[in-house]
């Protein structure tokens, strides 16, 4: 298995060196050169989660090698997770498939568990021994999930920038009481948009980059542009159909749906992936947030970040410039890298692009929930059924409930739980109409007083974890912090 660049077809790299690499030269995305076919799903049935991802990576990461890629699925999956990897809640023919029961309580948990052991399993394969900066722009969940994943990982560095003031307090907390010797965590004055692109700005400035290898650094990233995290996000749509499955919610061979919360298609492109190996998923239902930059770009062909982020309940969705939007558009038009080469640069020069004549792709539908939606649908699925979810959840349940009234569909649709409730205590007591205490502790114990189970240790950790990481800066200074701190060293 090869891995080609979105913008130039002609490039292409291993599996090992798509991981260590993160992107390529000409700021392309790497993907598969071809989707493979998916094993039978009979075959597939009885298999555990962590069996299961075996499979589907060693489809993708041949060149891993067997030991490696078990290492890795084993190091990953491991009591980090509760027995079931991933629960799955089923409302009638909506089921939520739940990927908040890792340490950060957050999906990324899924990919970045298991990220840090591809990427050094790939370094070793490649004979690489420079030490490693793996560089992380995050939106919230992401920064705690990479700190937490390659915490302690010898041979890696990570260093993380978050939106000050752009993130829940929790996920703050998360991220600046992190301990290890090498992580670097620090708030940019911007949104992140800015962090994502000044991100992208040290990856294509070739003075830093070379004097980083002069003194034996190289860059990579654990952002959803890695390919090392896209392909472990397919296999939590397999495992959850497969389940669906096995408590006879559907027949074989029957289609699905899937509805994913999205900022940066990611998690959705994960799913289309597992279409595209066979799964049988029929409609890809894509839900935003405020920031309707994809709502709008499903419907009218037109691709325009050039309008006001704002700032809502669910912040790792608060996205103008979805990165993976990219990686679908190039799959979606017959891999027309050119036209993907062009859009890419009208993106970056007028911050929109027009991707009307090509084909549109008629099983995706797109949605967007503003805050009131959110909050009366936390709140009415509480009421009538007792279960709680998170504001990003809530965007996608929130979707789901408008596909069906405007199509009549009752099929099944797998939902995509991107967060434990545990995160936005406030927001989540708030929508229920439940008082919200001042302090952020107290209501994540009245939320698990709600809910009727224990406070997450995670969340409950974090009370005593001192505040490690105090680092501000301008997103023009995001270069300069890493030059002190590892050219330098003058950093804290
Ligand atoms: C990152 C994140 C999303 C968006 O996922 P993408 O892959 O960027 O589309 C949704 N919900 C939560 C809780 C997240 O952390």
């Amino acid at each position: 298995m090869k891995f080609v660049s979105t913008r130039d077809k002609k490039t292409w790299v291993s599996g090992q060196q798509a991981i260590v690499q993160g992107i390529s030269e000409e700021g392309g995305l790497f993907v598969p050169e071809c989707f493979p076919r998916l094993m039978p799903l009979g075959e597939l049935l009885n298999l555990s989660y962590q069996e299961l991802a075996y499979e589907i990576l060693s489809l993708y990461f041949e060149d891993l090698g067997e030991t490696s890629l078990q290492m890795a699925v084993d190091a990953a999956y491991d009591e980090k997770f509760p027995t079931e990897v991933v629960p799955m809640h089923s409302i009638g023919n909506s089921t939520f498939l739940e990927l908040f029961h890792g340490r950060t309580l957050a999906f990324k948990d899924m990919a970045l568990s298991i990220l840090p052991h591809l990427m050094k399993a790939s370094a070793e394969g490649l004979g690489e021994e420079r030490e490693i900066i793996v560089l992380v722009a995050t939106s919230g969940d992401t920064g705690k999930a990479a700190l937490e994943g390659f915490s302690g990982a010898k041979g890696i560095e990570v260093s993380v920038f978050y939106p000050d003031g752009g993130v829940s307090e929790m996920q703050r907390l998360q991220m600046v009481t992190t301990q290890g010797e090498n992580t670097y965590v620090c708030g940019i004055r911007g949104n992140f948009d800015d962090a994502q692109t000044g991100v992208k700005k040290i990856f294509a400035d070739p003075s830093f980059t070379q004097e980083l290898m002069q003194k034996g650094y190289i860059l990579s990233s654990a952002n959803s542009i890695n390919i090392g995290r896209l392909i472990p996000q397919i296999v939590y749509y397999v495992y959850g159909y497969l389940q669906l499955l096995k408590e006879e919610k559907i027949k074989g061979g029957e289609k699905i749906h899937v509805c994913v919360p999205t900022g940066n298609f990611g998690n959705v492109l994960a799913a289309y992936y597992a279409k595209e190996m066979g799964l049988p998923l029929d409609r890809l239902i894509v839900a935003s947030n405020d920031n309707r930059v994809l709502t709008d770009f499903f419907s009218e062909g037109i691709y325009d970040g050039d309008r006001p982020l704002y700032l809502t309940s669910s912040p790792s969705m608060d996205i103008l410039i979805s990165s993976n939007l990219e990686r679908f558009i190039y799959h979606s038009s017959n891999e027309d890298a050119q036209a993907v080469m062009d859009a890419m640069d009208s993106l970056k020069q007028n911050r929109r692009f027009d991707w009307q004549s090509q084909i549109k792709d008629p099983s995706i539908y797109a949605y967007m929930a503003d805050e009131v939606a959110v909050s009366e649908s936390i709140r009415e699925l509480y009421l009538e059924h007792g279960y709680v979810m998170d504001p990003h959840t809530a965007v996608a349940y929130s979707a789901v409930q408008q596909y069906r009234s405007e199509t009549g569909d009752s099929a099944q649709i797998l939902i995509a739980s991107t967060a434990s409730p545990f995160k936005f205590a406030g927001k989540v007591l708030k929508s229920i109409g439940h008082e919200v205490p001042q302090d952020e502790f107290k209501a994540v114990e009245d939320l698990a007083q709600l809910m009727e189970i224990p406070v997450p240790t995670a969340v409950q950790e974090l009370l005593e974890l001192e505040e490690r990481h105090r680092d501000l800066c301008q997103p023009e200074e995001m270069e300069e912090m890493l030059c002190k701190k590892y050219l330098r060293g003058t950093n804290d």
